[in-house]
């Protein structure tokens, strides 16, 4: 009586011949949304404990304890730290249970402008950002989640790029009608092996490092999800030693004329 989820899969052989082969994942599945329930009720919980945490650190004046500095320096990074891992996981949650967002038309040219803002602000001068725009369509979906998705791909380019590198910004169109928006950098590059695990969560190519650096891990999963909700794909391109390229990667059915042009009489 319980609701059953097949998995159908059909081979046709050459000489005519078929095969049927029929997996039923309905285990697999309930499996599944337990680990994600689980995922988001740990979170959930461990949010309102952190921000009391947070909260009384921030009340201690370094000055009252000056003997205990450093350690109240490492446990305000740490407690932040904790807090943006519990509320990445929520995000990652929350894009997991649904399977559609608003559907907005996002004009390129002030998101691009945002996001070059953003590069500046985390660079402080230490990198050259170039943006480049093809500003022929606008772009269909939640732009609440693609700015984030976004920038976090910005974020990790100056993340990963020592100062003196360039950071290229770049949304243009595809051959096959679809447009793209790729943010390259000139840094340090991922090796070839590391490339498909790259958007697992907590998944790192140098966990020192990264940890360092200041991210959850959870960046690239969150942008995964984001694209899978808008039927587009992450593209990553690397070289060690030379650079990376992220390009989120759009079909033509997101991209809409601009209004000024459409509305033209
Ligand atoms: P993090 O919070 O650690 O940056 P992400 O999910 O955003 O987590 O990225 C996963 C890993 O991919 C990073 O830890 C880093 O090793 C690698 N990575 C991501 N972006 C870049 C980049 N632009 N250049 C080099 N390595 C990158």
């Amino acid at each position: 009586d319980e609701e059953r989820r097949l998995n159908l899969l059909l081979i046709r052989y050459a000489d005519d011949r078929s095969l049927l082969v029929v997996r039923d994942v309905s285990q697999l599945m309930r499996l599944e949304q337990v680990r994600r329930d689980f995922v988001a009720n740990v979170s959930h919980e461990l949010r309102t404990p952190l921000t009391v945490v947070h909260g009384y650190l921030d009340m201690i004046e370094p000055e009252q304890v000056p003997e205990y500095e450093p350690i109240l320096h490492e446990l305000r990074n740490q407690s932040r730290r904790m807090t943006q891992i519990v509320e990445d996981l929520l995000t990652l949650s929350r894009l997991e249970a649904r399977n559609d967002l608003p559907q907005e038309r996002i004009s390129m040219r002030p998101l691009l402008e945002a996001l070059r803002r953003e590069a500046e602000a985390l660079s402080q001068g230490q990198h050259t950002l170039v943006v480049e725009l093809d500003d022929r369509h606008d772009l269909l979906g939640s732009t609440k989640e693609l700015h984030s998705a976004f920038s976090n791909l910005v974020t990790n380019a100056v993340r990963y790029t020592p100062a003196g590198g360039r950071i290229m910004l770049r949304w243009q169109h595809d051959a096959d009608g679809g447009a793209r928006l790729s943010v390259t950098d000139t840094g340090q590059g991922i090796p070839a092996q590391h490339l498909p695990r790259l958007t697992e969560r907590f998944y790192r190519v140098s966990t020192s490092r990264s940890r360092e650096t200041g991210g959850t891990g959870l960046g690239l999963s969150i942008v995964k999800h984001v694209l899978q909700l808008h039927q587009a794909r992450l593209e990553i391109r690397s070289e060690p030693g030379v650079g990376s390229t992220f390009a989120c990667v759009f079909g033509g059915e997101r991209l809409l004329e601009p209004l000024a042009l459409a509305e033209a009489p």
